[in-house]
This record gives structure tokens, C-alpha cells and sequence, in this order.
């Protein structure tokens, strides 16, 4: 099968021949038509020092897909042949805690497909059958191969109570973009998108009902009094990683705010805490998504009008990979999907 492989210890990704992946008996094999290029792949395509830490050379790499079960292993039910389907790319374990009380998301042995483990950059993956997510015929394969980043938006953006409130999203990349209009579609009174690209705000405003906001030419004070709104922001969704965009928000939120970070800093950021301890804010952190309550969130809400198809702003077939890496690469992207036929 062809895969992409972080074949060599140097920045790149190269697409490699290898045998299809054997499966065990509580796995299936799918077939994997479309897939999503993450910022997560984009950091192994640099191989900066996360990377370099965390992946093994010669690993297949991606981790977001959609594709249909080819091939089932013996101990595996309620699931058929060319049945359409994403799935969840965590691979937990079940000795934890967290995992023996359900709390899967937040198991600590959790391993990574495109990261720890082979990946869905490939014509063929093997998927333990508990990580399967059935698509309805609703969602196209291109909307398939997204729900992972989509799930990040949902569990982010569904952290905290967002109706009627007023929502400030700092970073317009494309999972920002998505929270956006996860917010609108649960009832947010306001939404506000603030990044310093003017590409991607401009995407925002095409993608969801929401108010872009360039923090280079506009302060956010003078937002929230174009907005009447009396104290400011009810709910904060950091999606940045900036630490300059953190401190906006901590300004721009109301007394006992509720802030849910998804935006991962570089490395270790000054916060003034005291605003944070004086205004009696609620910062949650938020990782991968919950297992499976996003996935069946994110798909009832897909069913039931939300529309996040204009995200996805670059389609190839899987062999013009580099051109996808590249748009991505240069800042300005939406999603940007492969095809893998
Ligand atoms: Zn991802």
C-alpha cells in the first residue's frame, strides 16, 4: 500500500510502499479514502523538537481519516463490512483509573496513531474495532476525515454552558473557526474570532456566523463597547497558543469568566495571575476529545444542520501530499484534505 512515512531523521514526510497492516482479532482494517492534514502533522513534517522526541523514524504518519471497514477481526461485532466510518485515533489503555471509570479521554497510557503508532496517512489502517466510528450517510467522507479536529472544536467549545453568552475566540485557525460555529449552533449570543491573519479571519466569517476581529488594527475594548457589552466576554476559547492573545482574553473576560484552552504555548509563558485570581476566572484545559460523547455530539449536531463543509479550503489526491503540506505550511489554509482513492 502507499503511505506517507517520516521515512528519514530531517524535516519532510516521503511516500513509501509497504505490506498492508495484519490485524488482530478485536481490530478491523479500513480502507482510508480521505484524510486531514493536522497542525500536529505539520509539526512532524518540520521536526522540531517535540517531533523529534516524540515520533519514531519510520512511522506512518496522520491521524485524522475517513474510510470503510475492509476486513474484521474474529472477536469483533456489531460492525460489517463497507461500513463507512472515521474513528477516534487515542488508543487507550484499560488499566487507569480514569479508563476503568470511563473516563477514557483522560487516560495517561494513551498512544497516538500518526504519533506513537502507524497511522491513517496510508491506503490501509488498522483500528482496534472500540475506536470505530460508524458515518452516517449524512456525513461525506471529506467531513469524515475532519471530525477529529472538529471533535477538539466541539469539546472545547461545549466545555462550558454557551447559551445566550458571549463567546471570545482567540485564534482563527481552522478548529477555532469550527468552535465558532459550534457556538452559534448551541445558541451564543455574540461571536467574536480575534487572529492577526487576515486570510483566516476572512474564512471565519465565510464558515460561521461570528465577528472577526484583527487585534493588529482593532482593540477589543472598543469591540466589546460596539457590542454594548456591559462587563465583556462571558466564555473565553483560547485557540492560539499566544500568549499575548491569553492576557487579551483575561482582560476582555467578565468577572467569574470561564476560560477553556485548547491553544498549546511553545514553551513557558508569563501570565499575570492575579488578574486571573482577582477577576475569579475558571480555566479549564482541554485535551483530544471525550470518548465517545464528542464524537456522538459532533455527529448529532452535523445531522441537525451544522455546517462546517467550508473549512476545508485545499482538496489533493494523496500523491500531491507536499502541495497540502505546503498551503498548510504557509499559514493561510482552512483544512486541507488528501485523497487516498
Ligand atoms: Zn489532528
Amino acid at each position: 500500500m502507499r503511505c506517507l512515512v517520516k521515512a528519514k531523521d530531517e524535516p519532510g514526510l516521503w511516500l513509501e510502499e509497504r505490506p498492508i497492516p495484519e490485524i488482530g482479532p478485536e481490530d478491523v482494517l479500513i480502507r482510508v479514502h480521505r484524510t486531514g492534514i493536522c497542525g500536529t502533522d505539520v509539526h512532524i513534517w518540520n521536526w522540531d523538537d517535540w517531533a523529534r522526541r516524540t515520533v519514531p523514524v519510520g512511522l506512518v504518519t496522520g491521524h485524522e481519516f475517513a474510510g470503510e471497514i475492509v476486513e474484521i477481526g474474529r472477536d469483533v461485532t456489531g460492525l460489517s463490512l463497507g461500513q463507512r466510518c472515521s474513528g477516534e485515533g487515542h488508543l487507550i489503555g484499560k488499566t487507569s483509573r480514569q479508563s476503568r471509570s470511563g473516563r477514557f479521554h483522560l487516560d495517561p497510557e494513551t498512544r497516538g496513531i500518526g504519533v506513537n503508532e502507524p497511522g491513517a496517512f496510508a491506503e490501509y489502517l488498522r483500528l482496534p474495532a472500540f475506536n470505530v466510528v460508524p458515518l452516517p450517510d449524512a456525513i461525506p467522507d471529506e467531513i469524515g476525515a475532519i471530525l477529529d479536529p472538529l471533535g477538539n472544536a466541539v469539546h472545547t467549545a461545549l466545555s462550558f454552558d454557551l447559551i445566550g453568552e458571549d463567546v471570545l475566540i482567540t485564534g482563527a485557525g481552522p478548529i477555532g473557526i469550527m468552535a465558532a460555529a459550534v457556538a452559534r449552533h448551541v445558541g451564543a449570543r455574540h461571536v467574536v474570532i480575534t487572529d492577526v491573519n487576515e486570510d483566516r479571519l476572512r474564512l471565519a466569517a465565510e464558515v460561521a456566523d461570528c465577528l472577526p476581529v484583527n487585534v493588529a488594527r482593532e482593540d477589543l475594548a472598543e469591540v466589546k463597547a460596539r457590542l454594548r457589552l456591559v462587563q465583556g466576554f462571558d466564555v473565553g476559547l483560547e485557540m492560539s497558543g499566544n500568549a499575548a492573545a491569553f492576557e487579551q482574553m483575561v482582560e476582555a473576560m467578565v468577572m467569574g469568566g470561564r476560560i477553556a484552552m485548547l491553544g498549546i504555548p511553545p514553551g513557558r509563558t508569563a501570565v499575570d495571575w492575579s488578574r486571573i485570581v482577582f477577576k475569579a476566572l475558571t480555566i479549564k484545559g482541554v485535551y483530544g476529545r471525550e470518548i465517545f460523547e464528542t464524537w456522538y455530539k459532533m455527529i448529532a449536531m452535523l445531522e441537525n444542520g451544522l455546517d462546517i463543509g467550508r473549512v476545508i479550503t485545499h482538496r489533493f489526491p494523496a500523491a500531491r501530499f507536499a502541495e497540502g503540506f505546503a498551503a498548510m505550511r504557509g499559514g493561510s489554509s482552512g483544512k486541507v484534505v488528501l485523497d487516498w482513492g
